[in-house]
């Protein structure tokens, strides 16, 4: 009772500032989860510390990666756990100092990969990626930026001339009715010229699209936003609270009382999360990109390797490579040698001008990765006002638009569909504490 006299009176002191919905966090996810609330009618503040669009969703590869549908931790992927870490110009990175804090983190991940968790979490990405394309078009489209995406396929390649993983990948993914085509040596060569001797072959998606540049694409996004009433708050929210009907956000400048909450705070979704009760196991995996600004002329669509787990995209800002899943938390500095492998790659991968002598733009960047690989997109199990919207790991880009039309419904009809049952942040219940009154609140920001 003395909690829902504060919020009335807050409310109250602050009425001209109560907000309809405020959306904490305007990354690619955010910033579709405002579009989309605005274009169901209703009135959305945006709040992040940093300008729009400016983080992990500004440095990604651009590629809608429809295809993507296992889940990261699956028998065969641990299998090749020791043999990645023990390779110094190997994807996967784990530094010593880190490991105490991920081990808990780590084990849940080993745990997801038996195969009956992991083909539901299968099920679950196909579920997601089979609408992304055509959920970003409508987002586009509604905003007059349908030109931000084409659809210029992806090339998957091997440096091995053995073709049983090729295939064995064809057939899995026919069975979601993805279309994969095996590419010879010549068929490669004839889609990417540049491509260097040391590739065999390669599988041909004509599917993915990509958009033209991530970091441009959260500016259209938040321009369209804003040019339609949406309001913005830059500054970091230290910490949230909710008696179900209201939820007060303490930001380093202010204090914003809302109706509704949605917390779209990327690999930082988890602190806010405490704050209101919910224990999220969300780790991060630190991504790594180079970009050359004068090189995109060389490919004609983006292309990855398969045995180096590099993904090489031409983009606006140039031919851009991105790797390295290094679990590191939040805190610690680049690791500066992650963007010599990443070179090395790119220059084993294409016959480049002076074997890419020029120095590339460097970047690192944070996946909000849950164990099970699918995000949370749902309702807080006791607070009705607040959802959420993270944890699409590599994906963020691809599920965006499709993510924020699932939960958009639910935040403004009610309408908590079935589809969204696989992303319910219940599925850590053990983890997820009672509500109690946030007298020893964890900061976010
Ligand atoms: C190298 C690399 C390549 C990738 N390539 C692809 C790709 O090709 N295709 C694809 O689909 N995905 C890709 N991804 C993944 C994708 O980029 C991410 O999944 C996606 O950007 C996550 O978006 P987000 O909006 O959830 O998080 P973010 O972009 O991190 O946005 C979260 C925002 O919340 C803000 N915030 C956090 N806490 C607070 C707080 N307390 N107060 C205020 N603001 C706060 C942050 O400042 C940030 O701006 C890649 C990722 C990396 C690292």
């Amino acid at each position: 009772m003395v909690m829902l006299n504060r919020f009335r009176t807050l409310a109250a002191m602050r009425h001209d500032h109560t907000q309809q919905v405020t959306v904490v966090g305007a990354g690619v996810v955010g910033l579709c989860m405002a579009l989309r609330l605005q274009r169901l009618g209703r009135q959305v503040l945006l709040v992040d510390r940093q300008p729009a669009g400016t983080g992990t969703s500004s440095g990604n590869a651009g590629y809608i990666a429809i295809e993507t549908i296992d889940p990261l931790s699956t028998m065969s992927s641990l299998r090749s756990v020791p043999r990645q870490l023990l390779d110094r110009h190997g994807a996967l990175k784990l530094p010593m100092r880190y490991l105490p804090t991920a081990a808990p983190w780590l084990m849940r991940f080993a745990a997801a990969a038996r195969p009956d968790q992991a083909e539901r979490g299968r099920q679950a990405l196909v579920s997601l990626n089979s609408q992304a394309v055509d959920a970003w078009r409508r987002c586009l489209t509604d905003i007059g930026a349908a030109g931000a995406l084409s659809n210029a396929g992806h090339l998957l390649v091997w440096e091995s001339s053995s073709a049983a993983q090729p295939r064995r990948l064809i057939e899995r993914l026919a069975r979601h009715d993805i279309r994969a085509e095996w590419q010879s040596s010549a068929e490669v060569r004839e889609r990417i010229p540049a491509l260097s001797a040391r590739v065999k072959q390669g599988v041909w998606f004509p599917q993915p699209a990509k958009v033209a540049d991530p970091a441009m694409l959260c500016r259209r996004l938040f321009d369209a936003f804003m040019a339609r009433g949406g309001r913005w708050s830059q500054q970091a929210i230290r910490h949230v609270e909710s008696d179900g009907e209201r939820a007060i956000l303490h930001g380093e400048t202010e204090r914003i009382v809302t109706n509704q909450l949605v917390i779209a705070a990327g690999a930082y979704s988890h602190r806010l999360c405490a704050d209101l009760g919910l224990d999220v196991p969300l780790e991060t995996e630190r991504g790594y990109h180079l970009t050359l600004p004068g090189a995109c002329g060389l490919l004609p669509h983006s292309m990855e390797s398969a045995e180096r787990h590099c993904v090489l995209s031409p983009l606006r800002s140039g031919l851009r490579i991105v790797g390295i899943s290094e679990i590191g938390g939040l805190k610690l500095q680049p690791r500066q040698q992650r963007f010599a492998i990443l070179k090395r790659h790119l220059q084993a991968l294409i016959d480049g001008p002076d074997g890419f002598a020029d120095a590339p733009r460097t970047w690192m960047g944070f996946r909000p990765t849950l164990p099970d690989s699918l995000p949370v997109l749902d309702r807080h199990p006791r607070l009705a006002n607040v959802f959420l919207a993270f944890g699409h790991q590599h994906l963020g880009l691809t599920q965006a638009a499709v993510s924020a039309e699932w939960l958009a419904e639910s935040v403004v009809y009610g309408k908590h569909g079935e589809r969204l049952s696989p992303f319910r942040v219940t599925r850590f219940e053990r983890r997820c504490r009672h509500l109690s009154a946030p007298s020893n609140p964890v900061r976010a920001g």
